[in-house]
């Protein structure tokens, strides 16, 4: 038996705090939170302190539900599983809905979300029909009721408390089948009424019914219905079998409580409210519902017959698009953030050697990777050329494009040798035209992928410095004869890859205000500023990027040096909508019209396939495919089968997808443009994608081996003669434990690359056919490569993946 106190001790310590559960919480309180404060502001008297309790009180009760000690001990006591269960069912769905959870949730995300992500869900008609169908009083019930039924069976209620996927996925069906069954009791503004009130009595009452059925069974059964806490020691002295008359007590008691509460309301509601007003919970204080919902108008032309008057009378009110949604409503227009406007970080970014300060910073680094990979010793796990570059680099590189943009060209230090270059042969050459497209950087990025996996470069400490010190020499060769930035445009892999996916990242160099650019004479942007008696000469853009047609980040190397040469400050580092710029396709300046450049698609699809096809190199299904390839075909080195693998990762399959999926797009759709065109237009759609598999992959070696920076930097200072580190303080030089929440979060980035890219590819479709039908048509078959991505994505991220920065073995 366990005793009184030691329970409580394990009560006290039992809170846990699982990030999962905490994140979103204390997101969507914040949501909540701040579109409650815009609508006070905008004068809203239907958002008072009432509903912002009734949210928070929700909010702490989930907690409490999940994260305390509830939660720890209802998998020892069916006593607390229930409470837990009855808070999940009865007490947190109706409070949520009592907040009128849809304007303040809306109101709260950012205005560019709301716009071009949610608006469109939102207006999307499967999707309103389909929760207006689930919210139907029958649906509703049905599934409640069933939820409850069926998990409440001993085989499926043991299985659960035996896996903790099963248990969490009970609570959700748990939850959210109460969400909808309190939704038509509710009524949550502002939704409005679309059957008689009438029908809730018996919706309720019969669920009463079945509830008191089943807290009967648990409350009388002569024996333990489920095995599992027969199992276990008696907690309190209190048996199983009466523990399991507490929980069937427990459910009766709180079950009718609700029931009768509600159904109470409702027949008052009935019966005393006054019919012009719509009905909702009698919460004290709730100020009258000023529905912000009009009803639909049928054309003049439309002659109603008696028919459809009857129908009409009968139809609920369609509900037009609410002003917060609106494209173009003021209400809902803010400004972009600006970066630069951040105290501190925008004046370093503002001031003209900013940039000059962070490529050292970064040439530090190389300096290091170049010296200790020539020099040092070759032990990759404890070698700064083969840390730093494969491990962290990489990851920040990824980070850096999720939460800000293209940061590494920003600090790039290649543009010091492009900037030697230029000053010693004075760059005067026009890039050769036949170049001028990404086909050469294409070719580059295909060979730095093959020879990474064939010849193991990560593996190479001495290799990884003469890629640098190769780097170096290019930038310095080709910057040296040719003008502009010839070597980022149309050369550097890096480059490429980072103007690729910072198409998805939040920020974007811009103009503030385009009527400042309809003045302006000088153009300095693009020109130049040229120099003065106080300040140096600035370069315009190098890329070719004219501010005011410049449109997303793509060949934007964040320089900067538009910002610090527009004598007006009229460009920022502004927020954008990630993703948003692939939506739309309009003529940009230096670039052209995306959905043009095949070339430039060309390059979206080998990094969207090369970063699963990166990825698979390293799981050893893969591994042992290859070695038993090699093997049952007599090879001596992995090379032809690997070189093979590339060829079909990267080239065939690419090309036999994107062919399949282009030519039964324009059959479906019945579009006479050419199959290459459309299939130009449509692969921008995959870069989400593309860029959350980089972002699952690089930050995986990044959180699991980021300690082998400090063991390869001891060994450094070491082995230099900078500090006598002992060897046992850096040979721990291993990969860290993969924790729990690496999967998940790599199951999150896929899942939200593969939602970007959908709805993206949806949009494309919408915005390019007319109908549904024809938009579809052209839109499945790329959903359909979309998914394939998205599944080889999710089979990836569980095969145990080869190490960074782990000591090799027998060292
Ligand atoms: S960004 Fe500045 S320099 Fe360029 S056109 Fe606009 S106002 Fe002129
Ligand atoms: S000058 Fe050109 S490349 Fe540099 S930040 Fe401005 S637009 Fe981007």
């Amino acid at each position: 038996m366990i005793s009184v106190d030691s329970s409580f001790q394990a009560i006290l310590s039992s809170w846990s705090f699982d990030v999962w559960i905490v994140a979103p919480i204390v997101l969507s309180s914040l949501l909540y939170l701040r579109g409650w404060c815009v609508l006070r502001q905008r004068g809203s008297q239907r958002f008072g302190a009432w509903q912002l309790a009734a949210f928070g009180c929700g909010m702490a009760l989930l907690s409490i539900a999940l994260l305390s000690p509830i939660e720890t001990f209802s998998a020892l006591m069916l006593r607390m599983h229930m409470v837990q269960h009855l808070l999940l069912m009865f007490l947190i769905p109706p409070l949520l809905w009592l907040s009128a959870p849809e304007l303040p949730l809306l109101c709260g995300l950012p205005s560019g979300v709301r716009r071009e992500w949610i608006a469109p869900l939102y207006r999307w008609k499967p999707i309103r029909s389909g929760f207006a169908f689930l919210t139907r009083p029958p649906v509703a019930w049905g599934l409640f009721v069933a939820a409850t039924w069926i998990w409440h069976l001993p085989r499926f209620y043991d299985a659960a408390l035996s896996s903790g996927t099963l248990h969490n996925l009970e609570h959700a069906c748990f939850f959210w089948a109460a969400m909808l069954f309190w939704w038509p009791v509710v009524q949550p503004y502002p939704s409005r009424l679309k059957y008689s009130r009438w029908v809730l009595l018996p919706y309720l009452f019969l669920a009463a019914v079945q509830g008191t059925v089943l807290s009967g069974i648990l409350s009388f059964a002569n024996d333990v219905i489920y095995d599992h806490y027969e199992l276990l020691p008696k907690v309190w002295g209190i048996t199983a079998i009466d523990d399991q008359a507490i929980a069937g007590t427990l459910m009766w008691l709180f079950g009718m409580l609700a029931y009768v509460i509600a159904g109470a309301l409702v027949g008052y509601k009935l019966l005393f409210a006054p019919r012009s007003r719509q009905l909702h919970f009698a919460v004290a204080g709730m100020p009258p519902v000023q529905s912000r919902v009009t009803t639909y108008a049928p054309p003049a032309a439309v002659r109603p017959t008696t028919r459809r008057l009857n129908r009409a009378k009968h139809r609920p009110p369609v509900r037009q698009q609410l002003p917060i949604l609106s494209h173009d409503g003021h209400s809902s227009h803010r400004p972009a953030r600006d970066v630069l406007n951040v105290p501190l970080l925008g004046r370093f970014l503002r001031w003209n050697k900013s940039r000059l300060v962070l490529q050292f910073v970064m040439f530090a680094a190389a300096a290091l990777v170049i010296v200790d990979g020539l020099l040092g010793a070759q032990i990759v796990s404890l070698n700064l050329a083969g840390v730093l570059p494969w491990i962290h680099w990489r990851g920040f590189l990824v980070l850096g494009l999720l939460v800000a943009g293209n940061l590494f060209c920003m600090a790039c230090p290649f543009k010091l040798s492009r900037t030697l270059g230029k000053t010693l042969f004075g760059g005067r050459r026009h890039w050769p035209r036949w170049l001028r497209s990404k086909w050469l950087a294409v070719g580059l990025l295909f060979v730095f992928f093959w020879a990474y996996e064939v010849f193991s470069l990560w593996q190479s400490p001495w290799w990884t410095a003469w890629i640098a010190v190769g780097y170096f020499l290019a930038a310095f060769v080709v910057d040296g004869f040719f003008r502009g930035a010839a070597f980022c445009k149309y050369v550097c892999p890096i480059g490429q890859f980072n103007f690729v996916q910072s198409l998805v990242s939040p920020l974007e160099v811009r103009v503030r205000d385009t009527s400042v650019c309809e003045e302006c004479t000088t153009k300095e942007c693009i020109r130049g500023a040229a120099a003065t008696a106080t300040a140096a000469a600035i370069p315009g853009c190098e890329l070719h990027l004219y501010q005011p047609r410049k449109s997303s980040n793509f060949d934007c190397t964040f320089c900067l040096d538009c910002v610090h040469s527009c004598p007006h400050q009229n460009v920022g580092i502004l927020t954008t909508l990630p993703g948003r710029e692939l939506l739309r396709n309009p003529r940009r300046s230096g670039i052209g019209k995306l959905g043009g450049r095949t070339d430039v698609a060309a390059l979206v699809l080998l990094l969207v396939f090369a970063a699963f096809v990166n990825a698979a190199g390293m799981v050893a299904p893969v591994l042992d495919l290859i070695d038993r390839l090699q093997a049952g075909w007599g090879f001596a080195s992995r090379i032809p089968i690997v070189t093979a693998g590339y060829l079909l990762g990267l080239g065939a399959v690419p090309f036999c997808l994107v062919a399949i999926a282009s030519l039964a797009g324009r059959r479906w759709s019945g579009d006479s443009e050419s199959a290459l065109r459309i299939a130009t237009r449509f692969s921008y759609m995959l870069v989400p994608l593309g860029f959350s598999m980089w972002l699952a992959h690089y930050s995986f070696h990044l959180f699991t081996s980021s300690g082998a920076f400090s063991a390869a930097m001891r060994r450094f200072l070491s082995e230099f003669g900078w500090r006598d580190v002992e060897t046992a303080a850096w040979v721990c030089s291993c990969g860290l434990e993969t924790a729990d929440w690496l999967l998940k979060m790599e199951l999150i980035l896929l899942d939200a690359g593969l939602l970007l890219s959908l709805y993206i590819g949806y949009r494309i479709a919408r915005d390019r056919y007319l109908g549904m039908r024809r938009a579809m048509g052209a839109f499945l078959p790329w959903a359909g490569i979309a998914v394939i991505l998205f599944l080889a994505g999710v089979w990836l991220v569980f095969q145990p993946m080869q190490m960074r920065g782990v000591m090799p073995m027998g060292m």
